[in-house]
């Protein structure tokens, strides 16, 4: 397909977004494209047989040398590495709802190298730490590799690597850019990159062969939760945590029902959920993000598309897709939409969004045409916690008790290692190589108050919008974001 043909295929399925919003709205049941007709609205990877049981909620007053909120990959990796730092010190975990339920279990699945969201985002931000970020990165994916196979974890943990594609021709000078600032990549001309997968929308790409792995991410978060147990982690599900006070040396920890831990230090992987640290709350937005699963393949579908390398696949755009193959062959399809709801809030009806998944179906069969006729079994969404410089942040509060790290903004899975770190560095006190960078020092700007962050927020998503529809020309509000520090660009 032309560009002018993809660009064009775009503003059909925008248009056809509205009308489907206004039927939503209307109350009438949108017309949603075939394929979504019989998918299930559980995230995939929590719709398993062999989901573990929960552990029974906290219920009494206790004592523990960490305390941990939160039982995603933050909360999980921070819990391992402070066992493996110091196997006597006592670790309590607390997780509100279920283990890996969140954006842990129901993301794509890319566990990359990149602590900062892709090196451009990183180079712009910390151009004298940039190459210190890439190096800690790639460590930190080597040891999620390592720990993966240590704790004998089955999470299908795969290095296949990264294809980044360019679907416009204005985006080929961008891999170009790519090619020369990492030397273990590869540029893939037209027909190179549809060798590897087969695409009519494809123009080009770059494979990047060390910086991503695929992982079933809610097997990787339940098996991070049966390592720590080895290790003598203590972990609550169904335990919300309610407020935090000053309690002996420490820090009093208690619960929705009451109950209480007394604990030395406490460390926060809350993520896109209200901060219990106050003062932090304005740096985050909750942004729900959406994506698809195929069925299946049938072998003849496979021979159609390629993809024999199972690469871990994303376009270009302002609003990008993301896209990977699974161990039993389905395709994961995500991305392109990041919905800003008024108020901040995270709210289970947020999961599902029919305009989006319509789009996202209608996309997916312009970039695989040759796959008509497949259907998805699931479609999901979740919240990511967005800050304003686009990676993670770290920090602590009540004199030192207390740390967090936040606003990962969709690129978590493996950065949440490296934060898991940086808060324990953080609360034992050590002064490391990690402590030191300008990115763990310095904290993003918060974003405004409502109604002004809504405002921006949707001001910025239909500035992005057009720009993809421009050859990726930034309009004066991405220009003055981008002089601001602000600017987002995939
Ligand atoms: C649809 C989607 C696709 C994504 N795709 C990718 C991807 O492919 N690659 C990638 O790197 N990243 C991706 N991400 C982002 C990634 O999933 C997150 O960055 C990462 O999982 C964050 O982990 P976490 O532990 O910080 O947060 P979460 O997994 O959200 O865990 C936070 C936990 O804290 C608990 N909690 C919150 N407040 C309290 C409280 N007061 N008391 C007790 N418990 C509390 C919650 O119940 C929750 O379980 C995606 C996200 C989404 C939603």
């Amino acid at each position: 397909m032309s560009p002018e043909g993809s660009s064009s295929v775009l503003g059909a399925d925008l248009g056809r977004t509205w009308s489907v919003r206004a039927a939503t709205i209307r109350g009438m049941p949108p017309d949603l494209h075939p394929s979504l007709a019989e998918a299930s609205t559980t995230p995939y990877w929590l719709d398993q047989e062999d989901r573990p049981d929960p552990r029974p909620p906290y219920d009494v007053n206790g004592t523990a040398d960490l305390c941990v909120v939160g039982g995603g990959f933050s909360g999980l990796w921070t819990a391992i590495l402070a066992k493996e730092r110091d196997p006597a010190r006592e670790v309590v975990l607390l997780e509100g709802n279920r283990i890996g339920w969140a954006a842990s279990g129901r993301n794509g699945g890319f566990c990359a190298a990149s602590l900062t969201h892709g090196r451009a985002n990183g180079a712009e931000r910390w151009p004298d730490e940039i190459n210190t970020l890439d190096r800690l990165g790639q460590e930190n994916l080597d040891a999620i590799e390592e720990s993966v196979k240590r704790y004998g974890i089955d999470c299908d943990f795969d290095r296949t690597g990264a294809i980044t594609v360019a679907t416009e021709p204005h985006q080929l000078g961008w891999l170009r850019e790519m090619v020369e600032e990492n030397p273990q990549a590869t540029y893939l001309d037209q027909d190179a990159v549809r060798a590897e997968v087969s695409s009519p929308t494809f123009l080009g790409g770059v494979f990047e062969p060390r910086d991503n792995a695929l992982v079933d991410p809610a097997r990787l978060a339940w098996g991070l939760a049966t390592a720590a147990e080895s290790l003598g982690v203590r972990i609550h599900e169904h335990t919300r945590v309610s407020g935090l006070a000053r309690g002996g040396a420490g820090l009093d920890v208690r619960t929705d029902s009451g109950a209480v831990v007394r604990a030395g230090r406490v460390a926060l992987g809350t993520n896109a959920f209200s901060s219990l640290v106050r003062r932090v709350r304005l740096h985050t937005v909750p942004v729900y993000d959406y994506a698809l699963m195929t069925e299946p393949l049938s072998p003849d579908q496979l021979d159609a598309i390629g993809w024999r390398g199972r690469q871990g696949l994303d376009d270009m755009t302002n609003q990008f897709h993301y896209f990977r193959m699974t161990r039993d062959h389905r395709i994961l399809w995500g991305g392109y939409d990041a919905i800003y709801h008024f108020g901040r809030h995270v709210r289970p009806s947020y999961d599902q969004r029919p305009e989006t998944f319509d789009l996202l179906a209608r996309q997916f069969f312009t970039t695989f045409p040759q796959l008509e006729g497949v259907r998805f079994s699931h479609r999901w969404g979740g919240a990511i916690d967005t800050c304003t410089r686009f990676c993670a942040f770290f920090g602590t509060a009540y004199a030192g008790r207390a740390a967090y790290a936040l606003g990962y903004t969709g690129l978590g899975v493996g950065a949440t290692r490296f934060g898991a770190d940086v808060m324990l560095d953080l609360l034992d006190g050590v002064d490391s190589e990690r402590t030191r960078l300008e990115m763990v020092r310095k904290k993003p700007m918060p974003f405004p108050p409502e109604p002004f962050a809504w405002t921006g927020i949707e001001l910025t998503r239909r500035s992005l919008a057009a720009a993809d529809r421009n050859q990726g020309r930034r309009n004066l509000w991405l220009r003055a974001l981008d002089r601001a520090g602000l600017g987002f660009d995939s």
